[in-house]
């Protein structure tokens, strides 16, 4: 049987489990903080627990504390990629990015992905596993501990579909907001889909505060299933009419991605036809200048085609920004990293 993991217990959990073993109820603060708080990464270091307890938990549960393989850190903007081990060997990585509004973490929340977008080097191998919540926050708590700098923003747009592993997002999502953990707001919190419908559906109605993002990279079926074998399962059509529910249900505002491929998904016409299909949305739409990975032949669109694109949906009244690209010389776009350190080893 697997062990208890004791860094994916919210607090009542965690109380229960304590007690459960005959200790006083404060031993699952001090345990909590020292998880949640303290970010410590061993029982070790947990001082005022007995020594009885802490072999007993080293005994009994797996204590989640990611092993840190490589960081690089960009000379541009400073941005850093981590490349993490999970304790099965399984590699993940995460990034750590500098804001004028504060540090943003992007998480991966799988091991690979199964989604098989054409441009996403994190899907090439697949999906190994969906990783746990506390392997989603380990992520952070790692980061912030090394860094010594407090995050303040996590976006879960790492390698994986988050809502392909969707009960340990929702962990994962209260831990993390728990005003006795990192206390990070749950509108700091951006969710990124590739459109699992149902799911949508499902948040909506859980009506938590946290943004969400939908890769959404064309504006018709057609060109969609291009670039998204999700776009078979549901059509651009029920992808709206998620978002409209769960705009509704919770008043937050949705984000589109649309990553430009040049050739692909830059026209005039499609910028026109993507401008009707979200007209009247609370919605933001960010423009990603595809980035290009060796294993496709897809090129970025033209800066000329990017700033038409945009000029077009804002001539349209249509929010939209431009991503500001972070971490190009650092293998930033997803699952760049993982993938060139498993084929050097
Ligand atoms: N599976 C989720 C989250 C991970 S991908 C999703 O699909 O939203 C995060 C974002 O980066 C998605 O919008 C994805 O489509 C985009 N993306 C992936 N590879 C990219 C690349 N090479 N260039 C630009 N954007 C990319």
């Amino acid at each position: 049987m697997d062990k208890t993991d004791i860094k994916s217990m919210d607090f009542d959990e965690l109380t229960e489990y304590v007690k459960g073993l005959g200790q006083p109820a404060f031993r699952a603060k001090q345990l909590y903080e020292w998880m949640h708080i303290k970010l410590a990464g061993s029982y070790d270091e947990m001082s005022n627990i007995p020594a009885a307890l802490r072999d007993f938990l080293k005994e009994n549960t797996d204590y989640t504390a990611l092993e840190t393989v490589r960081v690089q850190t960009s000379k541009e903007d400073g941005t850093s990629k981590y490349l993490f081990r999970l304790c099965d060997g399984n590699l993940i990585e995460s990034v750590l990015m500098h804001y004028h509004h504060g540090n943003s973490v992007c998480i991966s929340s799988q091991a690979g992905c199964r989604m098989g977008c054409r441009f996403c080097a994190s899907t090439l191998g697949g999906l190994e596993r969906s990783l746990s919540p506390s392997e989603m926050l380990d992520q952070i708590y790692r980061i912030q501990k090394s860094s010594g700098e407090r995050v303040s923003n996590v976006v879960v747009m790492g390698s994986g579909e988050p809502f392909d592993n969707f009960d340990n997002l929702i962990k994962f999502e209260k831990l993390l907001t728990d005003e006795n953990g990192l206390n990070i707001s749950a509108r700091n919190l951006t969710v990124s889909t590739c459109g699992l419908v149902p799911n949508i559906y499902r948040l909506a109605d859980m009506q938590l505060q946290l943004t969400l993002a939908i890769s959404l990279h064309a504006p018709n079926d057609e060109m969609r299933r291009r670039l998204m074998p999700i776009a078979n399962k549901y059509s651009v059509a029920e992808l709206i009419e998620a978002c409209l529910y769960y705009i509704c249900k919770t008043g937050r505002r949705v984000t589109f991605e649309y990553s430009l491929v040049s050739g692909e998904n830059d026209s005039e016409s499609c910028a026109m036809e993507l401008a009707d299909l979200v007209r009247g949305l609370n919605c933001h739409i960010n423009l990603i200048p595809v980035n290009p990975i060796k294993e496709r032949d897809f090129r970025q669109s033209e800066l000329a085609a990017v700033n038409r694109f945009k000029s077009i949906l804002e001539k349209k009244h249509i929010n939209v920004t431009v991503r500001r690209e972070m971490g190009r010389d650092i293998d930033g776009a997803c699952g760049q990293l993982r993938k060139r350190y498993m084929e050097n080893e």
